[in-house]
Formats: C-alpha cells, structure tokens, sequence
C-alpha cells in the first residue's frame, strides 16, 4: 500500500519521463521556433528559422531586452539553446542555464582545469556549446572529458575521460545526439594527435564506440601512413557533424593532417580534410569523400555540412553542402557520396587548378606540387588561401526558399614553407614556417557573401576591411544576421545584402546567434566576446 502511494506521488511531483528534449524534439528543431534544441538550430544545421516577426520591415526597431555577464574574458564561440523558456549557455569552465525572457542565472555549473593546462590552446580557450537531450546537458571540456549535468539543477551527473590532454587533446566540439548517443570530436590536430569520433551512453557517460579517423597498420588506407606517423597524423574533428535521421547517418568533417609538412606523410591520408558518412549506433563508415588529399595547408575539411534538397539535371538530390576552408564549395549526393559540384567561392585560390569532376580530386598547382615533394624548402612559396581557409569555421546559414548559403568568407594567403620538425609532446608540431599571413592590396581581406551552391558564385556580397568570424543565422523575415570584430551586431536583407540595422555589443562577437519565439513574441539571442584565430595575430 505504502509502495503505491509513493509510486503514484513521485509521478506526479517529478515529471520526469517527460524530461526534454525528445528524440523527436531534436528532429523537429528546425521547425519548432519556440525552441532551440540542436547545434545548428535543426539537425540539418541550416541555421535558418522561419520566424519573420522580425523583418526587413521591423528589425529597426530591434532592442536589447536585456544583457548578462557571463564572466569569462576567453572567446565565446558557443551556440546557446533555448528549452521550455531557459537558454543553456557554455563557456570555456562554466555552464550556465538563464531565463530566456529576464536573462536571470537559473544555475550556474563550473569547470575546474589543472594548472598546467595550456594557457591557450589552439586557437583559443573556448566552448562551442552543449547539446541536450532527455533531460541532461552534455558538453567537452578542455582537459579532453564529457560531462553530463542536470538541465535542472546543474548538477554533474557524469564525466568521461576521452583523452589525455597532456597528449594535446581537447574537447571545443558542441555534442551531438543521435540515434540516442552522444557524439563527440576532438580538438589537437596540431599537437602530434590522433583524430577520433566518440559515441557515449546518454545515462552512464560509458565509451559505446570510438573510431579512429586514421587506419592503424593494416586497416584499410594504412599504406599511405609510413612508420609512426599514423600515430600522430591529426585528422581532429572539431566542428559538429549533421544528422539525416531517415537515412540514419551522421555527416562528419575530418581535420588537418599533421604535422601540415606533407613529406611526413604519402599518399592521400585517409581520413585528413574529409567528410566521413557514419552510423551513429556503430561508427561504421559508410562512405567518405575526400576535399583535400594529403592536405599540406590546414584546410581542416571539418566545416559545417548542411543538409538539403536540390534539383540537380532535373531531379531532386538530398544533398549536403560545405564551404571548404580549401576554397571550393562542395555538394555532395549524402546517400553516396557522389561529388556533384565543386566550385571557388572566393577570388584567389592558387593551390589548385580545380576539381576533376570525374576522379573528384584536386588538380594540384605547380606550387602544391613542390610543396608535397620537398621536405624543407629553402625559400617559402605564397599560398592562398591561407591556412584559415577561404572560410573559416564560424558555420554559415542556408535559405532553401532562396537557394542561398550565406557565410562569412576570407580573402587571405600565406607564405609556406616546409622545414624539419621533430614531435614534442603537447607542443605545436606542424613542420612548417609559420610567420603569418598574405593580404589582398585592396585591403578587403573578407566578405559577407550569400552564395549558390551550385556555382560557387555570389548572389550578392558585403566587403569588409576586418573579416567576420561570427556564424550567420537567416530567417523567413528576408534577414542574415551575423556580428563583426569590432563589436556589432548586424542584421542584412537576405536578398540584397543591404545592411538594415545593428547594434555594438561592447566586444568582438565570434559565436553563433540563434532566433527563437517565447508567448508570441520573437528574440535573438547572440553572445559577444572577441577572440579565436584572427584574434591571435
Ligand atoms: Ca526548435
Ligand atoms: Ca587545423
């Protein structure tokens, strides 16, 4: 009797069973606007919604509603979520769950790191956000562990150790849940690493699978990975991969070779600059495309890959589609990998001819050549575009009403140079002079640009003297919002490029807004706070 009564009062106290977001509630993300359940806003990473309250009409009359400090003076880089009224916001050693509507700290969880974590570790100490799922909060950590809190309270309800940060390894990546595990990459690629995807259990934090994005000795694509080198090869997977639900596969990005000295390495090494097709229960990867074979300039192939549909010789193909940091804007039949188009998004690419679209591979430039066949060089040869890439990896938005990818582009090369390096644990080990960067004469050195995937080319473009390394968000308001380093938050006619409206934040803004709806009213939400890469030099 006594046992009953218990049962029935606990039910009715605590809710439990209903906890969110649902399985469901991450599918439905992109068309829910009164949440924000995935990195992404959808599990497509469209990062478009269809709100239009407001809109080129209205967004004059966008204010601030109210603002809080999240006490962090690193970058912030992160995508908060939104769920039932509570925006979930990480930091490089904080968690944080605030009301949506009055900005009031709910709770607040904080990291602890050992002090001989590095002070900065590349590009950065930052946080690109959590990812939610039944009730609990996941995200990495920078000593390279996942943990699992409370969405209600905060409270740490496990922590798993993916990696040994002493070895370089570290955890930047927003989780992703799929198929009912929590997915994670690893930062570290140009530490002497071994890039990994991991997939943990939701309840325990128990390791369910991990797979290795470059083969051991024996595997499948070893041969291109003399001696010890397989071992510290990088191929880091440090921006959140896209899930297609029905066809049950996860669309993953894979990094940079390491160290960038290519003569370290031969042949094509398989998984660097590629995007790998897996299944979220196994890992197995069911198929992989490579953008940048044994990629010398980190153009980490770890860009967002969006989901969409698009008419291509009169049929409709489910595709994704990536601008690569190599220059090219890639789409790709996600079934089964089939290059469809490969076209430059920006002006000067230098390291390559273009793409065969028969073998889809790169046609090496004289200059690549040289590179990939002298192991020191006595005098640097200029690249472009530059080790940040034609974009760097703040995630663009798709509008598939317009047809139109609207990202934050670069417009910057390199001089490269190749010298002898040997691997020092946690120490940057990349084989090559770095000394900076090359710019344009017209000082443009970025662009806002609102691209067809298709061509490559620009509907319309915004030149911009200090580039952005903010994500981009549009909507069915006809509005691109994106921020810049100097501070401003900014929103553009998505069909025109015409900037209608922004507003100075106080710090350079290199995170990712999200838009949302609370009681019939919509909000933006955006965090400021400047840093990463560009930052650094
Ligand atoms: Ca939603
Ligand atoms: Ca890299």
């Amino acid at each position: 009797m006594k046992k009953l009564t218990m049962a029935v009062c606990m039910a009715a106290a605590f809710p439990v069973w209903a906890a969110g977001p649902s399985e469901a509630d991450l599918k439905q993300d992109a068309k829910t606007t009164g949440d924000v359940t995935t990195y992404g806003m959808g599990y497509d990473l469209k990062r478009h919604s269809p709100l239009k309250q407001i809109n080129k009409s209205t967004v004059k009359n966008l204010v601030p509603v109210w603002n809080l400090s999240l006490a962090n003076n690193q970058p912030q880089s992160q995508q908060p979520l939104m769920i039932d009224g509570v925006l979930y916001i990480a930091t490089h050693d904080s968690t944080a769950a605030v009301d949506a509507l009055t900005g009031r700290q709910l709770w607040k969880h904080t990291l602890e790191y050992a002090a001989d974590l590095p002070a900065v570790i590349c590009c950065g100490s930052h946080n690109r956000g959590v990812a939610a799922f039944e009730g609990k909060l996941f995200r990495g950590t920078l000593d390279a562990h996942v943990i699992a809190l409370d969405m209600k309270t905060g409270k740490q309800l496990w922590r798993s150790k993916a990696q040994e940060y002493k070895d370089g390894y570290s955890i930047t990546v927003a989780p992703l849940v799929a198929n009912g595990l929590v997915l994670t990459g690893i930062s570290g690629g140009e530490y002497g690493t071994r890039g990994f995807i991991d997939a943990w259990d939701p309840q325990t934090g128990k390791q369910v699978w991990r797979r290795y994005n470059i083969p051991a000795p024996g595997e499948k694509g070893s041969e291109g990975w003399p001696g010890e080198s397989w071992k510290r090869g990088g191929a880091p997977t440090w921006l959140t991969g896209s899930y297609d639900p029905e066809l049950d596969l996860v669309y993953w990005g894979v990094g940079n070779g390491g160290p960038w000295n290519p003569t370290t390495r031969t042949g094509d090494n398989l998984y660097v600059g590629s995007v790998i097709a897996i299944r979220p229960k196994t890992g197995e990867i069911v198929w992989h495309y490579q953008f940048s074979p044994n990629d010398p300039f980190d153009y980490d192939g770890t860009n967002e890959l969006i989901q969409t549909e698009l008419k291509i010789g009169g049929k409709m193909r489910k595709v994704i589609i990536q601008a690569n940091r190599n220059g090219y804007f890639y789409v790709i039949d996600r079934t089964n990998g089939e290059l469809l188009a490969a076209n430059p998004f920006i002006d000067k690419i230098n390291w390559a001819n273009g793409i065969d679209m028969k073998t889809g591979r790169p046609i090496d430039s004289d200059l690549t050549k040289t590179i990939k066949t002298t192991p020191v060089m006595d005098k640097a040869i200029e690249i472009w575009p530059s080790a940040l890439g034609g974009k760097n990896w703040s995630p663009m938005a798709y509008d598939s009403k317009l047809g139109l990818a609207f990202a934050n582009t670069l417009n910057m090369g390199f001089p490269y140079k190749n010298v002898k390096q040997e691997y020092t644990r946690n120490v940057f080990y990349i084989g090559m002079e770095f000394v900076g960067f090359a710019y344009p004469q017209d000082g443009k050195r970025g662009f806002l640009k609102a691209i067809d995937p298709l061509t490559g080319k620009s509907k319309w473009q915004v030149a911009l003297e200090i580039p952005n390394f903010a994500g981009v968000l549009s909507t069915d308001g006809g509005l691109v919002f994106t921020g810049a380093m100097t501070g401003e938050f900014q929103a553009y006619d998505s069909s025109t490029g015409k900037k209608l409206w922004q507003f100075q934040t106080g710090s350079g803004i290199v995170s990712m807004p999200i838009t949302w709806e609370r009681n019939g009213k919509q909000y933006v939400t955006v965090t400021s706070g400047i840093g990463g890469v560009y930052a650094l030099y």
